[in-house]
């Protein structure tokens, strides 16, 4: 399957977007493909002719384009997976689909040495918090994620690690299954490398299996000193934010995924994250969304 657009292989390419923004175009070969859960896949990406890619920070998203059969030159917009202090001309995303007209396309039809094309750094998502940090204003973020919107906290998370960044972590990652849990693999090693994240796993839909099976069966059984928790068969409400972070009023909030998850349904008068923190008392102020579309 072809590159996405015209594009000269191995030149990066300057761009002005409609926003008067600078970004830049990159040809990148896919160079490794990572099957997460059924739905999601982790690509690596290598820019051709080796060169370093653009600066960005944790947080920021890049449209990938490539050619459906629906679509020459189509693209979509994700969320930058590996830390930029990983990176060393290596590109990473995390990609679900979701019945849509491109994921389940790209999943299907990209191989190991396909060319693609990358365009970005987009978007301030996560800015505020790693400026705040910068300043030593801020000592402990709560990231509340749905589903692949795990993708900018894992990124986050790395890039804590490795530049020691010495916040309290707050993880609370919901999905309705265990079988949606993307990054498996890899929470546990975050969770053993970071001793200040802590982990709440929250899925909706698991009523007939106990937390120490769903323990066992994720995390070895290994609650890290009770850095581990579950939550299963409900939606997460404010209270479990108060019992989880014991400085959650001077805390910074990230919130990813879905419109859904992160505004709620006004119709059937179901509050998203975004309303629960409100009326829990976080500031506004204190809150960033990066909303990942429809679902
Ligand atoms: C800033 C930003 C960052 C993002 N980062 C990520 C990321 O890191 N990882 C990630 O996986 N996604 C991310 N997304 C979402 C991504 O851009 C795509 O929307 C997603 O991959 C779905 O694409 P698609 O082709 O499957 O669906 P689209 O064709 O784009 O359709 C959008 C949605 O409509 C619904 N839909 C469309 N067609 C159907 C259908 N036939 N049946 C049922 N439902 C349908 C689906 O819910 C689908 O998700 C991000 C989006 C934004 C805006």
């Amino acid at each position: 399957m072809g590159v996405g657009i015209e594009q000269p292989i191995g030149r990066t390419v300057r761009v002005i977007d409609q926003r008067g923004q600078l970004v830049y175009q990159y040809p990148m070969v896919i160079t490794d493909v990572i099957q997460e859960t059924e739905l999601a896949k982790t690509y690596i990406f290598k820019n051709v002719g080796d060169r370093r890619i653009f600066d960005y920070h944790p947080g920021q998203d890049v449209k990938l384009y490539f050619d459906t059969p629906l679509k020459k030159g189509d693209f979509r917009f994700y969320s930058i997976a590996g830390s930029p202090t990983r990176s060393d001309g290596y590109f990473e995303l995390m990609i679900k689909s979701e019945g849509g007209t491109f994921a389940p396309y790209l999943h299907q039809l990209a191989k190991i040495g396909d060319l693609v094309v990358i365009e970005g750094p987009y978007g301030r998502f996560l800015k505020k918090a790693l400026n705040m940090i910068a300043e030593g204003k801020l000592k402990t973020v709560v990231f509340l994620a749905a589903s692949s919107g795990i993708v900018p906290f894992k990124c986050f998370i790395e890039y804590a690690i490795d530049k020691r960044l010495g916040v309290s972590i707050h993880l609370l990652y919901v999905n309705r299954t265990r079988n949606d849990f993307i990054y498996r693999r890899l929470i546990p090693r975050l969770l053993d490398e970071y001793k200040d994240l802590h982990l709440l796993v929250n899925f909706t839909r698991e009523h007939d299996v106990s937390k120490e099976e769903i323990l066992q069966e994720l995390f070895g059984g290994d609650d890290r000193n009770g850095r581990v928790r579950m939550l299963l068969g409900r939606h997460i409400v404010f209270d479990d934010i108060k019992e989880l972070v014991p400085d959650w009023d001077g805390a910074y909030y990230g919130i990813c995924g879905g419109a859904r998850f992160i505004a709620g349904d006004r119709e059937k008068g179901v509050d998203g994250m975004l309303q629960k923190l409100e009326k829990g008392g976080v500031s506004r102020s204190m809150i960033e969304i990066d909303s990942f579309g429809t679902g």
